[in-house]
């Protein structure tokens, strides 16, 4: 029988309690599907810098690099906020993504039917449903280029840079065809080449690569075009490839979207298969310990973990479809509406079990 080895980076905050719902799940899809899974604990973040005063031990890493996949909670809160810049939780999921060269980031922002009337968007801009893939460059760009601070003309200035090649371009822009080809072959490329040269090259790069995926439509928009158009027209996109920084920003407009920052997940791929899976939201200090977290945004990005790094598509559709069915009873209180039964973090897990 396959056996997987998954690394648990649970964090801090809610971080614990819904890597366990995620744990839960992954262990009854495992029995459903005929594999195996092994865990192993690692230690990032706040609960890094609690226990060897660093938020990224190297142990961290090679358990990390020695397994299939990463699953991680969520890492920071205001205990280990007087932390120097470059010693605080968020400094290690930097480190992390950096070590284990994740230069792919994916973030669905799907907005599941049952909770349509959660997003701010007027439902007939939304349509019966809307599924966006944003594929964020990670590694590279304006937040890994060239800063500094300078005197100019007697007062205080800074720059950063923002540079590409059009290898790193190349290499993100594969990750997005390749999705798109999986999808509805809808790609669009996100930039500002009116205005910067490494946009210039970033279009042109994506146009050459163009030629080896005939069957994917590409389509351009400069990024202050497409934060609009994803609020007057999110339906129009399919995959959406873009820069670090532009990414950031995007990501975050399209996931408010949705409505429910508990039900949204991500992948942060590197070139081999092997992935670190989070859901987008934090470590919420303001409700951990009360059981009341919502874990579908975890249990989702094990979805995607069983999908982009573990191969087994049937066992990622199971788990999604049990998440669909699920909300039609049970909610937790961040997406409680009348009519439905509200659940605690532990309770919504063995919902999504039973469905499985
Ligand atoms: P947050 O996402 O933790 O919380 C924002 C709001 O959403 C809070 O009201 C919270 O209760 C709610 N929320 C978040 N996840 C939820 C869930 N699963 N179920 C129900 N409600 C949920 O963002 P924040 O408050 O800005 O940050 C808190 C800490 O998390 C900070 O230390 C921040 O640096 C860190 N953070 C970590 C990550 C990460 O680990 N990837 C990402 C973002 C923020």
């Amino acid at each position: 029988m396959k056996n997987y080895s998954i690394t648990l980076l649970k964090g801090d905050g809610i971080g614990p309690e819904i890597v366990n719902e995620a744990v839960k799940v992954l262990d009854r899809t495992a029995e459903k599907s005929g594999f195996t899974v092994t865990y192993t604990e690692a230690l990032l973040g706040g609960c890094a810098i609690d226990a060897t005063g660093v938020p990224l031990p190297q142990e961290t890493i090679d358990k990390c690099k020695a397994s299939d996949s990463v699953l991680l909670g969520a890492v920071g809160g205001p205990k280990w906020d007087d932390q120097p810049g470059n010693n605080r939780p968020e400094a290690g999921l930097l480190g992390i993504r950096g070590a284990l060269g994740l230069f792919a980031n994916l973030r669905p922002a799907v907005i599941f039917e049952q909770l349509k009337n959660a997003s701010p968007l007027k439902s007939e801009i939304i349509g019966d449903a809307m599924d966006i893939m944003i594929v964020r460059e990670l590694t590279g760009g304006i937040y890994f280029g060239k800063r500094g601070q300078f005197e100019e003309d007697g007062v205080k200035a800074a720059y950063d840079t923002e540079k590409y090649n059009v290898k790193e371009i190349e290499r993100i822009g594969r990750v997005a065809f390749d999705m798109a080809m999986k999808r509805n072959k809808k790609l669009t490329s996100v930039d500002k080449a009116n205005v910067l040269d490494s946009s210039r090259l970033w279009r042109a790069t994506m146009i050459e690569l163009s030629k080896e995926y005939p069957e994917v439509e590409l389509n351009h928009l400069y990024v202050d075009n497409c934060a609009m158009q994803l609020v007057r027209n999110p339906k129009q996109f399919d995959v959406i490839v873009t820069s670090n920084i532009f990414g950031d920003i995007l990501s975050d407009e399209a996931s408010m979207i949705s409505g429910s920052i508990g039900m949204l997940a991500s992948a942060s791929l590197n070139s081999t298969k092997l992935g670190m899976y989070e859901p987008i939201h934090g470590s919420a200090p303001d409700i951990a310990g009360k059981g009341i977290a919502n874990p579908l945004a975890t249990i989702l990005s094990v979805a995607m973990m069983l999908r982009y790094s573990l191969d087994e598509p049937q066992a990622a559709d199971a788990i999604e479809n049990a998440v669909a069915e699920v909300l039609k009873t049970y909610r937790t209180p961040d997406i409680y509406t009348e009519g439905t039964t509200k659940v605690s973090t532990v309770e919504m897990g063995d919902a999504v079990c039973a469905l499985i």
